[in-house]
């Protein structure tokens, strides 16, 4: 059965062996510091049988007809694509934001279309190395990560420029058995609990820098792996539970020092004209899946901003309106990009569908530099209380709490219960450790705002537009 449980995907991750580092010390997987975050995860392997979602997240492998999870899967049809994003909005409702999960699918994705590309213009074998992997990766419902983000060094110096070689990812030794790289990755979700990291380069490569063109699927605890990880998760609540503070997440720094990679789990290595090739079509997938994701965040926003204007007695106010109008033509502008990006999808030398980069490259920007704005919305419409809700504990305190009650009351008919539960919801959403990273994942994951607009510049056909003008104009050819 390729479909895993929640639980077996836990003691997958107690057999580990102990690699992983967070807020001062060595830690197990099993360590209570992880639990939200593993929450997270556990969510992706429960939605198969949530009525719901299963039908969205149960599809069929093309390798063995099992049935699978749709995080393992590969698009194999323009249907997939709308699937894959309708999924992810859905799944990031229940979690309230980032399900984590598809990076991996993103990668998978990528380094199959790309593999066959190598092995078609170089008569290599790793399309075969990753159709074997893939077989082993749904049949085992694993988790993967994208370890893609290079620490980078001096931005402005090439991989071969740096003072440091080991500031990109690069092989450092090849032997009939495989190849062993050094190297850190940095900001690397999931880093902690996940089975695998799906290794690919951050960007494309010159002749001279086949070291640092490579990809490659890794056991997360092989010998030589160091996972060093930054923990957020909701405030902890004391007696008012709900769903939003099941749920945490996790970055790391992941150091190969030394790693072995046998062959067979190598998919690239040294083809430097395809780094780049690579790293991009990662790129666009995953600006793809934001294009999912993203509108589900700023339906939690939207809804939220809605609900406490509602509670408020101000939700007819005209300027209240027009801005959660806004919100609404953010959040379907994003989605129905990667719309667009599915409907105009190409079908690989792989068998794999990529969607149309430039929708997904306009679908992440208008995500990436409208998050800010979205916040900000729901911040000035909340007004200063979930910045200033006193504890739950003098919620709780017989001494504080009916007072508290008194005076949070608004439009009347709602409760103080109710009130008291949005405000600490928009508390932690918004303001706190984890609507911090809330901000920052939404400007720089999948790629800052600056790249979306590099890879739209890199595939937009502006001599063409050029042309319309000169017709126009009654301007002849130059
Ligand atoms: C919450 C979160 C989760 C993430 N998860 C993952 C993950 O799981 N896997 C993964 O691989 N990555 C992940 N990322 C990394 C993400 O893709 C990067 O943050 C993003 O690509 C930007 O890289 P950087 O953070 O190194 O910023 P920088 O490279 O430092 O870029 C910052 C800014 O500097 C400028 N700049 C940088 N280089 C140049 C240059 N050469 N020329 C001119 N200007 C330049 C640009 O304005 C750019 O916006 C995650 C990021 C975040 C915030």
């Amino acid at each position: 059965m390729a479909l895993k449980t929640a639980d077996e995907y836990v003691e997958r991750l107690k057999r580990m062996k102990p690699n992983v580092y967070a807020h001062g010390k060595k830690i197990k997987r099993d360590d209570p510091m992880l639990e939200l975050p593993i929450n997270t995860l556990k969510f992706t392997f429960d939605a198969v049988n949530d009525p719901e979602l299963k039908d969205l997240l149960v599809t069929e492998s093309h390798l063995t007809g099992e049935k699978i999870n749709r995080f393992t899967s590969v698009n194999l049809s323009i249907e997939d694509l709308y699937t894959q994003q309708e999924m992810k909005r859905k799944c990031c409702h229940r979690v309230g934001g980032c399900t984590q999960r598809c990076m991996a699918t993103d990668t998978l994705n990528a380094m199959g279309v790309i593999s066959k590309d190598i092995d078609d213009e170089k008569g290599t074998h790793y399309h075969e190395n990753f159709l074997e992997f893939l077989k082993y990766y749904q049949g085992n419902d694993l988790v993967g990560s994208t370890a893609q983000t290079d620490v980078k060094g001096n931005r402005k110096a090439r991989p071969s420029q740096q003072q440091d070689p080991d500031l990109y990812l690069h092989v450092v030794e090849k032997t009939s058995k495989g190849i062993v790289v050094r190297g850190a990755k940095n900001h690397i979700t999931m880093g902690p609990y996940v089975d695998e990291h799906l290794v690919i380069p951050t960007r494309a490569m010159t002749k001279d820098e086949g070291d640092w063109a490579v990809a490659f699927a890794i056991p997360a605890d092989t010998d030589g792996i160091k996972i060093i990880s930054r923990i957020v998760a909701p405030r902890k609540r004391v007696e008012l539970a709900a769903p939003y503070n099941n749920y945490g997440v996790s970055d790391s720094v992941v150091v190969f020092d030394n790693v072995f990679v046998p062959w067979e789990r190598v998919f690239m290595c040294g083809e430097w004209e395809f780094a780049g090739r690579l790293a991009l079509t990662f790129a666009g997938f995953h600006r793809h899946s934001y294009c999912g994701c993203k509108p589900a965040v700023t339906d939690i926003i939207l809804g939220t901003t809605a609900l406490v204007a509602e509670y408020s007695g101000v939700d007819k106010a005209a300027h209240i309106v027009d801005e959660l109008t806004e919100l609404m033509i953010i959040g379907e502008l994003v989605y129905a990009s990667g719309i667009a990006a599915a409907a105009k999808a190409k079908k690989t030398a792989s068998g794999i569908y990529t969607p149309k980069f430039i929708y997904s490259n306009t679908g992440r920007y208008l995500a990436g530099i409208n998050i800010y704005h979205e916040y900000d919305v729901l911040a000035s419409i909340a007004g200063g209380l979930p910045s200033t809700l006193p504890a739950e504990e003098d919620w709780l305190n017989p001494d504080t709490g009916p007072d508290l009650e008194k005076y949070i009351q608004r439009k009347p008919g709602v409760s103080a219960d109710k009130l008291h539960r949005l405000f600490r919801f928009i508390s932690d959403y918004s303001c706190s450790a984890m609507g911090g990273w809330a901000l920052y994942a939404g400007v720089h994951g999948g790629g800052s705002p600056v790249m979306e607009k590099i890879g739209i510049r890199a595939e937009y056909d502006l001599e063409s537009k050029k042309q319309i003008a000169r017709y126009l104009a009654g301007i002849k050819d130059d």
